[in-house]
């Protein structure tokens, strides 16, 4: 597919197109060599979280980042110094005044928060390093993680703001006065015009502000950029303080953690989805780029963006319940007592959940087992869909089976293997003292295992040693007919492991009578995995098949125990119905009533998966 094609790129080059002669705003002079900028210029980019670009117009023109380049410094502080010490030396609370006004917090002298210059300047000192050269490199390494490659200065317009920047240096001394910069703060202060004067493009804002969105590593060098505790950190400033004056009516209307800089940059950050970014220099009365805002406000509108919009209802973590009479364990069991199971059965409930499992969701998970627990024996939690689980959902759902546990129900977990996100949190927050909790590989096997359990709770019964008159498959025989079947039958016994029939055999045209011991039939999976069928124990038949006259067969069938059997080929079959065909016309009959009973299961399980 080509990506001019794509229903984003032409949405973005839609915008851009309707926003390209809006003509409001003008380009900045108070440093005078970002006057030189083309007041056209206009870019839009997204970078997904995946790392996928969609870019439009002047995407890869250079200009300075100025302000944008604050948040990245904030996240660098945090990450190295921690957030107490950033804490006590820049505050996070919005000013309502002027992003270079001398705003500082009348107690302690601390800046209110780090979008303002003087915030920023504070924060620019707090990067580690020992000398303003350390620092400086940190700066670099940093800023060039966040655009994903090397970025340089311009030092035209490092030169212009540093010979100009009269108030900023006042600020700087504020800052001294107060105890917030440690030693000189004029290099302090020129590292910060050129953490300013940083050439980026519109494409490496987009990225900046995806890391942002991908839990602060960037989405193409997988590197982290921001420690993941502290993004929530940098998006709240963002969200509360990033827009210059404006940051109130911005987040009541875009409710995106945005960050504009008086180039015409911005950023905005829709977290764990996609970062935006616009370029665009001419400026409103706040200094916020004006088509940079239009494009926000209306793709916030039309995509419905505001972080504070989104609802996503936690009963979506469950896609489906179902028990174990709509789909039983693959073991087969003598008549009497799968009858004995269906009474029971609609007591073993299967949980599956599915994607992001936080603590709302798995509440709703909690709650719903708990409606259920008097009509329920076991639960089985099924985590295969689960793409993420939060240590506090992990910790409810610990809770709920220690509580049910000790009910005297079961709660299992199913399908773990392969999701270590799920794995990793659970054991985590494994509560002191606890056993552990019983994980099975597949549904089949929990359910089975569900199944036992309800069964042994009843009186035990020895499973029949298979005699000829009792396989239904030669239900309503007459003695006669009986002997002579029993003429025909050859005793076949096998150790445990063995393979009875394997997939694909051509030659082998006998039918199997269990008289004891217990069989599995296996379908191997493209991928090499075994799927189980169906397990058997005495007084059961398997391979019926080549009495249909179909010639390969199409399961293997392995020994789980020592298997005593008796096998009649169906050769032998067709001989006897020569002189008996009643025989023959009998066994068919038992045969399609078993298969009608499975056809009947089969469609009651596709009716369950298709819900
Ligand atoms: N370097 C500029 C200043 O301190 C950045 C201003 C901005 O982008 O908000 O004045």
């Amino acid at each position: 597919m080509s990506p001019t094609t794509l229903p984003l790129q032409r949405y973005l080059a839609a915008l851009h197109e309707k926003y390209r002669t809006m003509d409001a705003g003008a380009v900045t002079t108070y440093i005078p060599e970002l006057a030189k900028a083309d007041p056209n210029w206009f870019g839009i980019c997204v970078v997904t979280t995946d790392g996928y670009a969609y870019a439009v117009g002047d995407s890869e023109v250079p200009f300075t980042i100025q302000s944008v380049s604050k948040p990245a410094i904030y996240a660098a502080a945090l990450a190295d110094r921690g957030r107490g010490p950033v804490l006590r030396k820049v505050g996070v609370e919005p000013s309502g005044e002027a992003f270079n006004s001398i705003s500082l917090d009348p107690q302690t002298g601390a800046p209110l928060n780090p979008m303002i210059n003087a915030g920023a300047i504070a924060t620019t000192g707090l990067v580690a390093g020992a000398t303003a050269a350390q620092q400086w490199e940190r700066i670099v390494e940093v800023m060039s993680n966040f655009c994903g490659r090397p970025v340089t200065v311009d030092e035209d317009v490092y030169r212009s703001e540093s010979e100009t920047g009269f108030r900023n240096r006042a600020i700087a001394w504020m800052l001294k006065n107060f105890d917030v910069i440690d030693g000189d703060p004029m290099p302090v202060l020129e590292n910060y015009f050129r953490q300013c004067s940083i050439q980026v493009t519109c494409l490496d804002l987009a990225f900046m502000a995806a890391t942002l969105a991908n839990g602060g590593v960037h989405p193409r060098t997988g590197k982290r950029t921001v420690p993941a505790d502290e993004v929530q950190s940098v998006l709240s400033i963002m969200a509360t303080c990033g827009m210059y004056d404006y940051a109130g009516s911005w987040l009541y209307e875009v409710g995106l953690p945005a960050k504009s800089g008086v180039s015409g940059g911005v950023i905005a950050v829709m977290p764990g989805r996609f970062g935006l970014a616009i370029f665009s220099p001419r400026l409103d009365e706040n200094g916020n780029s004006v088509r940079g805002i239009a494009v926000c406000q209306q793709m916030s509108r039309e995509f419905g963006l505001h972080v504070f919009g989104v609802s996503v209802s936690p009963s979506l973590v469950l896609s489906r319940v179902f028990t174990a009479l709509e789909v039983p364990s693959r073991r087969l069991r003598p008549p009497p007592v799968a009858a004995r199971l269906r009474q029971v059965a609609s007591r073993i409930k299967c949980y599956c959940l599915q994607g992001e499992v936080a603590f709302d969701g798995a509440e709703f998970v909690v709650r719903s087992l708990m409606q259920a627990t008097p009509e329920s024996d076991s639960f089985i939690l099924d985590m295969h869909r689960v793409s993420y689980l939060a240590d506090s959902a992990a910790w409810l759902l610990h809770d709920v089976r220690q509580l049910l546990v000790a009910q005297g129900k079961a709660v299992v977990f199913s399908r773990i293997r392969g999701r270590a996100v799920v794995e990793a949190a659970l054991r985590r927050t494994l509560p002191e003292g606890d056993n552990g909790y019983l994980s099975f590989e597949d549904n089949d096997l929990a359910l089975e295992w569900c199944e036992e359990r309800l069964l042994s709770a009843e009186a035990e019964t020895s499973p029949p040693e298979g005699t000829v008159a009792g396989f239904p498959l030669f239900s309503g025989m007459s003695e006669r007919a009986l002997t002579l079947l029993r003429e025909r039958l050859r005793s076949m016994d096998y150790p445990a492991g063995a393979i009875i029939i394997s997939s694909g055999e051509e030659e082998d045209d006998r039918v199997f009578f269990l008289r004891e011991g217990e069989v599995s039939v296996v379908l191997s999976l493209a991928d090499g995995s075994h799927q189980r069928l169906a397990t058997l124990s005495a007084g059961m038949s398997f391979g019926e098949m080549v009495m249909l006259g179909s010639r390969a067969r199409s399961a293997s069938v392995h020994a789980d125990t020592p298997v005593r059997s008796w096998t009649l080929s169906a050769r032998a079959l067709d001989e006897l119905a020569v002189d008996h065909p009643e025989i023959k016309i009998a066994i068919l009959k038992n045969l399609s009533l078993d298969l009608a009973h499975k056809l009947r299961q089969a469609n009651q399980l596709i009716g369950v998966l298709a819900a």
